[in-house]
């Protein structure tokens, strides 16, 4: 193992990145209607297959002993349900190899490729053909208004949860970027490494205002916009940022860019900036100071914090946001 290798563990989690995929999964998975267990239905639907139902199962795409159910059609399709699931007419008995090969391949095309032999390709697929067809609803064709609504619903809902999960991300990286600047300033005594409760584990600071249920999402329409409390003016603040740094190294003959390129340059010769030797740099800019005031103050039109002064005058990144302009002025330097 390479010592690089370490890297895809120090990136920071995204609950919505790593986790939508599953969710919209999971939501796929509760629309599909589930057939009833029906031994004669079951049977019946088994000698379709060419098999006797009193018998161990073989797989239908290579014919060893069966280990699991293949769903024939996949659930999910482009995010969304399908309309196939939960059907004895979906699913067939296969091996695990043959399951995992097939992934979300057609049956067909993966039936050819497993079998050299056409013949009995055929018969297994007009078999197969013949057991999607009697054991299989065509929910599609039952989609009227009233249930077109009711299925609106629903992706509405979906879509709070991802919008609660971005809102989560959010708030996580506020409590990261502080936890990372208040670190900067501190001296560890003790090596953190003792076993015991999670250091998270705090007792909520306001607790008359504790509720035992999360507050509901009215539903409101199709684009729900579930953070729309103004009082979270860091995390806009940050999302600010990240739309207008990026542009600023684009642009570098911006004022707005050449201030922050010159504060990035005196930090990185001496190590630290104070206010007279930033305007000194920049003196070139006449607005130098409603242009650097607007990225250092939060108000409804600043340019973005990125700034934070002190009563000394000294200037830093400011906390939140540091790893972020970090990160593209790294990438400005490697443009070149
Ligand atoms: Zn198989």
């Amino acid at each position: 193992m390479k010592k690089q290798s370490i890297k895809k563990h120090l990136q920071s989690y995204s609950i919505y990145g790593k986790r939508k995929s599953t969710l919209a999964h999971a939501f796929a998975s509760a629309l599909s209607v589930a057939d009833t267990y029906e031994e004669t239905k079951i049977d019946n639907a088994i000698k379709l297959l060419g098999q006797d139902p009193s018998q161990d199962l073989v797989c239908v795409y290579c014919g060893r002993s069966a280990k699991t159910w293949d769903h024939i059609m996949a659930i999910v399709k482009e995010g969304r349900f399908s309309g196939y699931g939960h059907q004895v007419g979906n699913l067939v008995p296969c091996c695990n190899e043959c399951n995992s090969d097939k992934g979300n391949k057609d049956w067909k095309t993966f039936l050819i490729t497993k079998n050299p032999n056409e013949a009995t390709n055929l018969i297994m697929i007009n078999r197969i053909h013949e057991y999607i067809k009697s054991n299989t609803t065509q929910f599609k064709e039952l989609l009227d208004d009233d249930i077109k609504n009711e299925i609106e619903k629903f992706e509405n809902i979906k879509q709070q949860v991802f919008e609660l999960l971005k809102a989560g991300d959010q708030q996580a990286k506020i409590i990261r970027g502080k936890l990372k600047y208040k670190s900067k300033n501190k001296t560890f005594t003790q090596d953190g490494l003792e076993q015991g409760d999670s250091i998270f584990q705090i007792e909520p600071i306001f607790k008359e205002k504790r509720q035992t249920k999360p507050e509901l999402i009215p539903f409101v329409s199709k684009k729900t916009k579930v953070n729309n409390n103004e009082t979270n003016k860091e995390s806009q603040e940050i999302e600010k940022v990240e739309k207008r740094v990026p542009k600023w190294f684009k642009n570098p003959d911006q004022f707005n860019s050449q201030i922050l390129i010159s504060f990035m340059e005196l930090q990185g010769k001496k190590g630290f900036v104070n206010l007279i030797d930033l305007e000194k740099a920049c003196s070139g800019i006449k607005t130098f100071k409603p242009n650097f005031d607007a990225m250092k103050n939060i108000t409804p039109h600043n340019s973005g914090k990125v700034f934070h002064e002190n009563e000394k005058n000294e200037i830093t990144l400011w906390g939140l946001v540091e790893e972020f302009v970090m990160m593209e002025y790294n990438k400005y330097l490697r443009k070149g």
